[in-house]
């Protein structure tokens, strides 16, 4: 067959492998045997529940020769389910990850040499590339006829043709180049499998030639051997006692094929009317494709130590998939269907264990706010999801919080905030928007500032939706500054004089400002400023309104906002002598449009604003 050419992404892929993972390159090993590893958990899981394969004979192993000489070679076997020409068309030669995909076509030229960012997504057996200038996979499909053979130089393509072989399952060769030639050894083989492949539930057997030298040390005799390498346990079976953070973090890293030790584990093991183990893992850092719809799910579940799925989204809540790991539990039926799944009420237990498992695990992080905020950099976005889709787990979601804040510099949590409150404050009070910066100079602040009065900082784009469905904390009420209503709670100090004589110039300006806004209003929140905007209570604001238009939303109402205006500030009082009727509107204007420029609107007549503003400068000059 003629030669094709790898998916563009894939030679990016391996051109970024052999670029900055050459450091790390023995890990191509620990890749192949966990596809190997993966390979025989699908069949075995076929083996079970699937006639058309039950009777094949299936004894799962995996087995590595090595060549060692001038045409240095090592050899991976296994017994899986093997690869049908179409599998390696799709499997080996593209990137079927959209995520992984999308991540590496964005890379800019500087990334490209990172090495910390390749381990944000799997390397995969591309990996062998750094050891080999050429790479032959020979592979049956378990229940097929044919076998193929795929070839590469992990250059300029790969090539597949038809092979022949008896037995299912694939054999790896890899021809080592000479980075790759200090493998071709029996102890170097022997401490890569134990360092990193030891806890594989399946045998790993290595071949060798024994070789037995008499009392001089002459070669005595040459026999072929072959003996098992690992323990083969699958690792979270094993007990707590027994395992130290290296296995943990060996462990994490061959089933997630990050480069990065994880952040956090839970390892747990329920014993009683239902048994299972959960362990679950907390990367350091957001896969890039965790925010994609089609995003993969980090969690295999298994059904005692058999795997059943590594595509089942139901295992965890959404908002948990940045969780990686294993779930096994020997009281599920082997041949669960993804439907029975979903209704299953094992299941359903199992479920809510994890995610409390996860929540006490976060938890307890939290009492670390160094390491809980690293922890929120990554992953804050999906505790904000979950605070808004789980509503079972909302509460302990919305304790997880952190927002920034007027108070304190870094995040703080809803609980900080209640427990630094005044006695007599009423609410807690936060103010969105796009940008910190402007936010934290926002006029809307001037009044708390002035009281003293800790406000949040919810600059992420998704803060203000999440935000209206925690409508109390501690039964305090949460008020957005940015509406009309947050500044109810000061009326009382409304005094009474300005109020009446700055009626009538409110009115004024209503009536110049027209159909632009909902309504003038008097303020009692600002102090520097003469005007601000605000949304009404039940009406979206201005920055949601924007987020809206970005998603695509054209067809809303036209949301207008209510103008207010600073009845102390010296162009307040002012206007409230002014005669000359052009002078009032331009001002009127001025005071609506400066206010929604530093809510960040786009002004509708930006050159109409110039001139007005033009005007004034020159009338002061
Ligand atoms: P990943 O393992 O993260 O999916 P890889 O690049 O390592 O990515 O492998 C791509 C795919 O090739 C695997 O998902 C699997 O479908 C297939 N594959 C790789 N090795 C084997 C093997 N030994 N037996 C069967 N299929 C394999």
């Amino acid at each position: 067959m003629a030669k094709q050419k790898f998916q563009t992404e894939v030679g990016q892929l391996l051109h970024l492998i052999t670029h900055s993972l050459y450091t790390h390159k023995e890990i191509f090993l620990r890749e192949l045997i966990s596809n190997a590893s993966d390979a025989l958990d699908k069949l075995r899981y076929l083996t079970l529940t699937d006639d058309a394969v039950k009777s094949l004979e299936f004894e799962p192993k995996i087995t590595i020769e090595f060549q060692d000489g001038d045409e240095p070679k090592l050899i991976l076997s296994d017994s899986g389910i093997g690869m049908n020409k179409k599998d390696l068309k799709d499997n080996l030669g593209t990137i079927a990850r959209s995520g992984t995909k999308n991540f590496l076509s964005n890379l800019s030229g500087d990334e490209k040499k990172d090495s910390q960012l390749i381990g944000q997504f799997g390397v995969g057996f591309y990996s062998c590339f750094m050891v080999a200038d050429k790479v032959d996979v020979s592979t049956k499909k378990a229940g097929e006829e044919e076998a193929f053979v795929w070839s590469s130089d992990g250059h300029s393509g790969f090539q597949i043709n038809k092979d022949v072989r008896e037995e299912h399952g694939t054999t790896i060769t890899l021809h080592l180049n000479d980075e790759g030639k200090e493998f071709a050894n029996r102890w170097q083989i022997d401490s890569l499998v134990k360092k990193y492949s030891d806890h594989i539930d399946f045998p790993i057997f290595l071949s060798y030639e024994d070789v037995e030298y008499d009392d001089e040390g002459k070669e005595k005799s040459r026999s072929p051997k072959t003996d098992q390498i690992n323990d083969a346990k699958a690792f979270w079976t094993r007990p707590k006692s027994e395992l130290k953070d290296k296995d943990y973090q060996e462990f994490y890293k061959s089933i997630s094929h990050d480069m990065e030790d994880p952040f956090d584990w839970v390892h747990y093991k329920a014993e009683g009317t239902l048994e299972f183990t959960l362990l679950f893992y907390i990367p350091k850092k957001a896969s890039p494709d965790l925010f994609r719809t089609d995003y993969q799910t980090g969690v295999k579940l298994y059904v005692n130590r058999v795997f059943i799925t590594d595509d089942e989204k139901e295992l965890l809540p959404v908002w948990l998939r940045f969780v990686k790991g294993v779930i096994d539990s020997s009281d599920l039926p082997l041949n669960v269907s993804r439907e029975i799944l979903q209704q299953n009420r094992i299941m359903s237990k199992i479920r809510s264990n994890a995610v409390k498992k996860i929540l006490d695990k976060l938890r307890d992080t939290a009492n670390d706010k160094e390491k809980y905020t690293e922890f929120f950099h990554q992953f804050g976005r999906l505790i904000k999801e979950g605070v808004y889709q789980d509503y079972e787990h909302k509460e302990a979601l919305t304790d997880l919080l952190r927002f920034k804040s007027t108070k304190e510099d870094g995040l703080v949590s809803l609980k900080d905030y209640v427990n630094r409150m005044d006695i007599d404050q009423k609410a807690i009070y936060y103010i969105t928007g796009q940008n910190e910066g402007s936010l934290r100079n926002s006029p809307l602040l001037e009044m708390y500032q002035k009281k003293d009065i800790e406000v949040l900082i919810l600059d992420d784009e998704i803060d203000e939706i999440i935000i209206t469905s925690v409508p109390k904390y501690d039964e305090k009420d949460l008020k957005s500054v940015n509406r009309s209503g947050a500044a109810d709670d000061f009326s009382d100090e409304k005094d009474e004089d300005s109020e009446k004589s700055t009626k009538p110039v409110l009115k004024k300006i209503k009536k110049v400002l027209g159909d632009k806004v909902k309504d003038v209003k008097m303020s009692n929140r600002l102090s520097d400023s003469p005007s601000c905007i605000v949304a009404d209570e039940n009406d979206p604001t201005s920055q949601m309104q924007e987020i809206l238009k970005s998603m695509g939303q054209t067809d809303m109402p036209e949301i207008k906002p209510i103008l207010e205006i600073n009845p102390t500030h010296e162009i307040v009082e002012k206007l409230k002598g002014m005669t000359r009727q052009k002078a009032f509107d331009d001002i009127a204007w001025l005071l609506y449009e400066q206010a929604l420029i530093q809510e960040g609107v786009t002004l509708e007549d930006p050159s109409g604003f110039v001139k007005r503003l033009n005007k004034a400068i020159s009338n002061t000059l």
